[in-house]
């Protein structure tokens, strides 16, 4: 996701390196490649235009510092305006004080709202909730099935009370007001609602119907369950891949629900994405969560800190972290977050390390993708199956012990024994060494200057 984008911002500030001192046209330069570079990636023109004034202004503001050099400097302003227009803070989602926490669904059809749904009743059941699926898609041929299917595999009962058949029961939603009508939408919400609560689920989300396209009559729809089951949260859903008309789309919606948070699906793409950055400063609404798959496990929580890391390419290792402390071993992990928070410099060992965590975590692209320096080996990723990841690896198993934790010390022909080791060329180590000197020198820089973004108790 964001590779390209990731790919233009990256090359750009690696030609501010070896300055003294940025003058303003070489400031005015990279604000130009900057511009291009979000422009590109489809990110909304009056978002483009704030973003590039505010890190202009602060580049041309900025104090010489004893701790960074001017590129660094560029780097952590751009890095904290990204985290800005992300958002800025994590946003956890509203529950209910009392009674179960209604969350409602809204987005196109096909957005993967329905996919969504299943992953996040999983989810909030890992954590520990009772959560329960209402079908209230009367729209699409199928969507109640497939929501069936979805809760299956979450592991979470669905409502479908247009089938007269509510968790496996009769209806019982007496209390619930107006002529019960299985073929109305609204009446089938609050029917799921109301089960809810006799019932006791804790969290109750409600899928509802989208169409290919914004119309009125999906906006009205859309209102008329809302005020009739007044959710906590309504979650607006939209896939990151269709470009410039996310930023209508999410004004549409914006206007004719009023969503409260935003889900961005499809992140696992490699789109150009840049539209989806756009919607939380469009809309003012943050974005909560992002789905990267079609799997009920593929949903992160989006925190906008590390997805300005991971598009800076200067990893998400919090991320990394979590989602190893999921799959394994939690000393490995802690050790892994302690090197790093405590200037040590990053291992291949614990590159390795990493790597077979990963494997074992499957989904491993996207994991990939989030190791610091990865981000510039995005089009090889792209194209990657297992055979290529484990040719990264046969390259590090063939260096010596010394040479994993001392890279700066594999010259020549240590190269040249790596590359024959591995069954690789000569180059492909180069590669590999540069990439991973660059990712070593990007969380050094981090950790001194300004500190990791998100990092609690570091400077910010
Ligand atoms: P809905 O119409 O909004 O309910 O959308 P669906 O949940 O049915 O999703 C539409 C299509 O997108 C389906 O084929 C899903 O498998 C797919 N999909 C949904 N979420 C994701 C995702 O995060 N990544 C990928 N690659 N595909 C997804």
């Amino acid at each position: 996701m964001f590779n390209t984008l990731s790919d233009r911002l990256t090359s750009t500030f690696k030609n501010l390196r070896g300055k003294g001192r940025l003058s303003e046209s070489d400031i005015n330069a990279t604000i130009r490649d900057i511009r291009l570079a979000l422009i590109d990636a489809d990110v909304a023109t009056p978002v483009v235009r704030e973003f590039t004034g505010r890190v202009r202004e602060r580049a041309l503001g900025a104090e010489v510092s004893g701790a960074l050099n001017p590129a660094q400097q560029v780097v952590k302003i751009v890095n904290e305006e990204l985290i800005a227009i992300l958002g800025g803070q994590t946003r956890n989602l509203q529950l209910a004080k009392s009674g179960p926490t209604v969350i409602m669904l809204a987005g196109l059809q096909g957005s993967g709202k329905t996919t969504f749904a299943g992953k996040l009743a999983r989810f909030l059941r890992d954590q520990g909730h009772f959560p329960v699926l209402v079908a209230a898609d009367l729209q699409r041929p199928n969507a109640v099935t497939q929501l069936e299917v979805v809760g299956d595999r979450a592991g979470v009962p669905v409502f479908a009370p247009e089938r007269g058949n509510i968790g496996g029961h009769d209806v019982v939603a007496d209390d619930v007001e107006g002529t019960r009508s299985y073929g109305d939408p609204v009446w089938v919400a609050q029917a799921g609602v109301a089960q809810a609560k006799v019932r006791q689920y804790d969290v109750v989300i409600v899928d509802t119907a989208g169409r290919l396209a914004v119309d009125e009559n999906l906006m009205q729809q859309a209102r008329d369950i809302r005020d009739a089951i007044q959710p906590d949260e309504v979650l607006f859903v939209i896939d990151a891949m269709i470009g410039q008309a996310a930023i209508e789309t999410a004004l549409a919606f914006s206007e004719g629900v009023d969503f409260t948070g935003v889900v961005l699906s499809k992140l696992d793409g490699d789109a150009r994405g840049g539209a989806a950055l756009s919607v939380a400063s469009v809309t003012g609404r943050p974005i909560m969560f992002s789905s990267t798959g079609e799997q009920v496990k593929d949903i992160e929580v989006f925190h906008p800190d590390r997805m300005a890391s991971r598009i800076l390419d200067m990893g998400d290792v919090l991320t990394l972290i979590e989602q190893a402390e999921k799959a394994f071993d939690k000393r490995q992990a802690a050790e892994m977050a302690r090197k790093f928070m405590e200037e040590e410099d990053f291992t291949f060992d614990d590159f390795l390390q990493q790597m077979a965590a990963i494997k074992k975590m499957g989904n491993f692209k996207a994991l990939l993708g989030m190791m610091p320096g990865m981000a510039g080996m995005k089009d090889q990723l792209n194209s990657l199956d297992e055979r290529e990841f484990d040719r990264v690896e046969a390259m590090v198993r063939s260096m010596t012990p010394f040479e994993r934790t001392h890279p700066k010390q594999i010259n020549g022909s240590r190269r040249a024994r790596i590359a024959r080791g591995s069954g690789v060329s000569v180059s492909e180590v180069n590669q590999l060494l540069e990439r991973f000197t660059q990712a070593q020198k990007m969380m050094r820089q981090m950790r001194r200057g300004g500190g990791m973004p998100g990092m609690p108790g570091m400077p910010g």
